[in-house]
């Protein structure tokens, strides 16, 4: 049933134009009267237009619907109690950012608003220029250009307000501002304890109920009290801890920081939809934002920025890392000496600190890392990262926003995949999943190191420079691929925020830093621990192995043909012949050994396998080694380690020597890496897939599909080498 009998209300800061439109909208039909109960100007008109009979109601000028003021008090009771068909907030287009304030508290009231960006002329004679179809869009609101004083657009604004009062909308949840994670998740629980205590005869928007009472409203929390009665004390006291929580958690009072996120949001807005503007507002984040985000400087500086990163978490890891490594040889040795030769001490020896230890050296390198991208956040300059990749990013259909996740997945694709909860749209969600794990994480670096130092020694860094940009360049050709494909439709346009810059507190950083490195530390204590022993067993039984030849008869004649050589008595010739008997001996037992390895059952597993890994230029240990990588990455090397060097692992260069001996080329090697940077990152990353998207059908199909592309590629890379003549 359509409404024939409308009241529209007037919104806007003071000096819109809102008496101006008023009047004209009106003409003389007006009654001018007081506000119940308070001395503030009050008027109405009714006219009669296109059909409806319509009750025009001028509110009071105000910036913000925060109840300071008596008139801020009396507009906000209006739209909350009178219920008016539509809220027209008029808007002077030349003050955008300032009038935006209010327009989007209205927004979050959820009444039906229309925003008129009255003073188009002032704005047009300014130089700005307002994309208001994208303004629209954005904020998921009818927007109208008037010229209040010139009676310009304001049968327009009426005729949009009457179809909006006859249509359903709802401003979408994905058009919202959205607040910082800690606000936001005080929202969610805040709202779904409403929920839980009021009925359907509530009739403030729940969400907005709880934004209030964190920001401790009084006002609201009066209304509260009277409307639901005792219930209202359990949602006062939760409204209370959650807020109680949130200052301690953000060392401000909420409402400051929502403020923040406001103008966060606003500022977002305003740099999307007004073009060519002589702004001259002066404000540090500002004046910051103009170098940062400028068009030409913006990209070399955040290269540089990432660089740096990555420079700091490498060289200046690479010292606790030395330490680390020093203190595990320690352990292993302390170990070594105080248990006695057993089946135990193999097991804990080489199996739980060999293969823990070799990971957990890593951790300086990660908490670095993660330091630095908790540092990019807290100061407000990963969205400008995003701001500045949104057009990179359109390429694959994603925003900027992506970026992030992304950015995040070159430490670890498990807090990288949670971190794509920012993302509104669910499509955008799954999209960035799947191509997140291309980014290439700080658990195949080891990997790398090892492979690219051993075969391309002088040119290592190049090579594993390269590796990182196949990476990205892979998750740009695929989410083009997903979006056009799998994941179709048009990437939702929204508002990128862009909050103030900040100080970081040293607390928070360090909070970030840790939750993300948790992660790391249960992998090492869960999956990497369990997956060390099982590959610890699977290498050293079963133990009676049939030799192909005799071994320790061959190590036995060495001894003995030495023996005699020896009793020269000359020191010099002696210490060289017991070398030259040493060298052989070990090479007897190296061979030894590596026929043992591959006699074990990991060595018969990766026989089997091996015609699959053959093709791409790997050999059975390699197999092995990539099979057990998808345990975790930080495996492969452990498994390189026992497989290949077999004996004398314990020395340092021991795999390379190993390695240049075992018949791998460097093209091999890269076909190698390119395998570790694509294939699957690990159970970890499976796992947050599965929770992240909630179905196991693109876990599945994530599995499957990077496996796919790490083979074609290295296959590619491998075979294509080799017709070049590699
Ligand atoms: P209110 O405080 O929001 O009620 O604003 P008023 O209606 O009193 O308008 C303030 C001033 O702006 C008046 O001098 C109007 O004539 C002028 N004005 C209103 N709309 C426009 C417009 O669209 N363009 C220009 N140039 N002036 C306007
Ligand atoms: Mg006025």
């Amino acid at each position: 049933m359509e409404k024939r009998q409308l009241r529209i209300a007037l919104a806007g800061n003071p000096n819109s134009g809102k008496t101006t439109i008023f009047n004209n909208m009106t003409g003389t039909r007006q009654k001018v009267g007081n506000w119940p109960g308070v001395t503030v100007e009050k008027k109405e008109g009714d006219i009669h237009k296109f059909g409806y009979d319509m009750k025009i109601i001028d509110l009071p000028g105000t910036y913000s619907l925060t109840p300071f003021s008596i008139e801020e008090i009396v507009a906000r009771d209006f739209i909350l109690d009178e219920n008016p068909d539509v809220v027209i907030d008029i808007i002077d287009a030349s003050n955008l950012e300032r009038n935006l304030y209010l327009a989007n508290q209205l927004r979050e009231l959820d009444c039906k608003v229309i925003f008129a960006l009255n003073m188009a002329d002032v704005a047009k004679s300014r130089g700005f220029k307002i994309d208001a179809p994208k303004l629209s869009e954005l904020l998921g609101v009818p927007v109208v250009f008037t010229v209040g004083n010139k009676n310009e657009g304001l049968d327009e604004l009426l005729k949009t307000a009457l179809e909006l009062a006859n249509s359903p909308l709802e401003i979408p949840e994905e058009r919202r501002v959205r607040y910082s994670n800690d606000i936001e998740s005080a929202i969610g629980e805040l709202k779904d304890f409403i929920k839980l205590q009021v009925d359907s005869s509530f009739s403030y928007n729940i969400r907005w109920t709880a934004i209030k009472l964190l920001e401790d409203d009084k006002i609201i929390k009066d209304r509260i009290r009277e409307k639901i009665g005792v219930q209202s004390q359990h949602i006062l006291s939760k409204a209370e801890k959650l807020r109680g929580k949130l200052s301690k958690r953000l060392d401000d009072d909420p409402e400051i920081v929502m403020t923040d996120d406001r103008y966060g949001f606003i500022a977002g807005t305003i740099k999307e939809v007004i073009s060519t503007s002589t702004r001259h507002r002066v404000d540090i984040s500002r004046n910051i934002d103009l170098v940062l985000t400028n068009r030409f400087l913006g990209f070399p500086i955040f290269i540089f920025l990432i660089w740096a990163i990555f420079q700091t978490t490498f060289t200046l890891g690479a010292y606790p890392m030395e330490w680390l490594n020093t203190g595990v040889g320690y352990v292993s040795a302390f170990f070594e000496y105080v248990l006695p030769n057993s089946l135990l001490k193999d097991l804990i020896v080489d199996g739980i600190i060999a293969g823990v230890g070799s990971i957990i050296i890593f951790l300086p390198n990660i908490l670095l890392l993660f330091f630095c991208i908790a540092l990019f956040e807290d100061t407000g300059y990963m969205a400008r990262a995003a701001f500045l990749m949104d057009k990179i990013m359109h390429l694959i259909g994603l925003h900027g926003k992506s970026f992030i996740p992304m950015l995040m997945g070159f430490g670890c694709s498990v807090p990288a995949i949670m971190a794509t909860r920012s993302l509104e749209s669910k499509k955008d969600r799954i999209l960035t999943i799947l191509i997140t794990p291309f980014m290439s994480c700080s658990a195949r670096l080891p990997v790398y190191i090892v492979l690219a130092g051993t075969f391309f020694a002088a040119h290592a860094g190049t090579v594993i420079f390269i590796i990182y940009l196949f990476g990205i360049l892979m998750a740009i050709i695929t989410g083009r691929l997903f979006r056009t494909v799998l994941l179709k439709g048009e990437d939702a346009p929204f508002v990128m925020e862009l909050p103030p810059y900040r100080v970081p507190m040293m607390k928070n950083l360090l909070i970030h830093m840790w939750d993300r490195s948790k992660m790391f530390l249960r992998k090492m204590g869960g999956i990497i621990l369990v997956g060390s022993v099982v590959i610890w067993v699977l290498s050293s039984f079963p133990k009676n192995i049939q030799y192909s030849k005799d071994y320790d008869a061959q190590i036995r004649s060495v001894n003995q043909s030495y023996e005699q050589q020896t009793i020269s008595g000359k020191e010099d010739y002696d210490n060289r012949i017991i070398q030259q008997k040493d060298a052989l001996i070990r090479e007897i037992s190296i061979a030894k050994e590596a026929e043992r390895a591959e006699k074990s059952y990991i060595g018969r597993i990766g026989k089997a396998v091996e015609p699959l890994f053959e093709p791409i230029g790997i050999d059975w240990r390699g197999s092995v080694a990539l099979l057990t990588g998808f345990v975790a990455k930080e495996i492969v090397v452990s498994t390189m380690g026992v497989l290949y060097a077999a004996d004398d692992a314990a020395e340092s260069d021991a795999l390379q020597n190993a390695l240049l001996k075992s018949g791998m080329t460097p093209l091999s090697a890269l076909s190698m890496m390119i395998f570790v940077l694509l294939y699957i990152p690990c159970l970890a990353t499976i796992g947050a897939i599965t929770r992240e998207t909630g179905s196991v059908k693109w876990t599945l199909f994530n599995i499957v599909f990077t496996t796919g592309v790490a083979w074609t590629m290295s296959f590619v890379v491998f075979q294509g080498g080799r017709l070049l003549g590699f």
